[in-house]
């Protein structure tokens, strides 16, 4: 029997962290994301505050705007607003 992990190591600062210290992410394998809060949160400010991380995020996020995965969750979005409406046609 093995027991549940208790500590992750942080991809970013590379310290062993509690689980506690990262956010969930059910993107990931274990459920939780690969950097902890600190450096999340830093990196956050990063990409919000400084004009070279506004063009990395920009950027990143207009890649992502041409994937399927995309397209998917936006069409998935639509469907559920739909159905929570009642089928009431609304031109998007
Ligand atoms: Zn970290």
């Amino acid at each position: 029997m093995t027991s549940a992990p208790v500590e992750k190591r942080c991809n970013k600062c590379g310290l062993l962290k509690k689980l506690s210290e990262f956010h969930k992410n059910s993107a990931c394998k274990d459920g939780l994301h690969t950097i902890c809060k600190i450096c999340k949160a830093k990196w956050g400010e990063y990409y919000r505050t400084t004009p070279k991380g506004k063009a990395v995020s920009t950027r990143a996020h207009e890649k992502y705007r041409k994937t399927d995965k995309y397209r998917e969750s936006k069409q998935r979005e639509k469907v559920k607003r739909v159905q929570k409406k009642g089928g009431d046609a609304q031109s998007a």
